[in-house]
């Protein structure tokens, strides 16, 4: 299966700055992308247009949402559909982000909730996990990863396509704080989200594309590409600008 190369432009870009940075990314990546390789960019929901826009019908390049709620319609005033999503040119959305999970107070059971029904719904899901620095430090990193995968993965279908599930590993410390997992921290929390993965979904399980996330830039992508079980990446700050985040795509 392609490495998922993964945008999330967080609460950043008003729709004509989106539109603009995906027009450059797509003239960046033009016959320079890898062809096992897929970009999926995730603006926020006003730039969904804007930013589908410039990449609508190019190979290769998908579009995503951060967020929504597992319901099909309904008075849930604030929120989002993931119909409303499909509907918008999305085929992919995040739940579990730590960004949600620890400002936003989501916890493990909603993060099930979303992947389930986002699954049913059609979308493909990018379910994240990673432990807090204090986990890491009391020894917890299996413990707080299983507890993620088997709250997050609770609604899933048996039965899932491969292709139709990611999941990121993102140590919350290293997230917008310039600090990346080294190499061997990065291949043992993959390990174990490989074998948390088989367990859970036999088979299939080998086959679900494992993203790192965490101050991911050019300089460090291609040697994170290269650890065993990591499948892509999910970068935040890095992809706000086409010229790096197209850097880390080729890298
Ligand atoms: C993220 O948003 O998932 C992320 C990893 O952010 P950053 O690349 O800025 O650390």
């Amino acid at each position: 299966m392609k490495k998922l190369m993964a945008a999330n432009w967080k609460m950043y870009k008003l729709r004509g700055e989106a539109g603009q940075t995906a027009a450059d990314l797509v003239a960046a990546l033009a016959g320079k992308l890898p062809a096992d390789r897929e970009v999926l960019v995730i603006p926020p929901f006003t730039a969904l247009g804007t930013t589908g826009e410039a990449l609508a019908g190019q190979a290769g390049f998908a579009l995503g949402a951060q967020n929504f709620y597992p319901s099909s319609q309904g008075a849930f005033t604030g929120e989002i559909a993931p119909e409303m999503l499909l509907d918008a040119g999305c085929s992919y959305a995040l739940a579990g982000h730590s960004e949600r999970r620890h400002i936003l107070g989501e916890d493990d059971a909603m993060v099930g909730r979303k992947v389930g029904f986002g699954l049913k719904s059609g979308l493909s899901m990018i379910l994240c996990v990673g432990e807090k620095v204090e986990e890491r430090k009391a020894g917890e990193l299996e413990a707080v990863l299983r507890r993620q995968i088997e709250a997050g993965l609770a609604e899933a279908p048996a039965d899932i396509a491969p292709e139709k599930l990611a999941v990121a590993y993102e140590p919350v410390w290293a997230i917008g704080t310039g600090l990346t997992a080294g190499p061997e921290e990065v291949a043992e929390a993959h390990a174990l989200v490989r074998s948390m993965l088989v367990e859970r979904l036999g088979a299939v399980g080998g086959n679900i594309r494992i993203l790192y996330g965490g101050s991911v830039k050019p300089g460090n992508a291609g040697q994170l590409l290269g650890i065993d079980n990591v499948d892509g990446v999910l970068v935040g700050g890095a992809s706000l600008e086409a010229g790096s985040f197209a850097a880390i795509v080729t890298a």
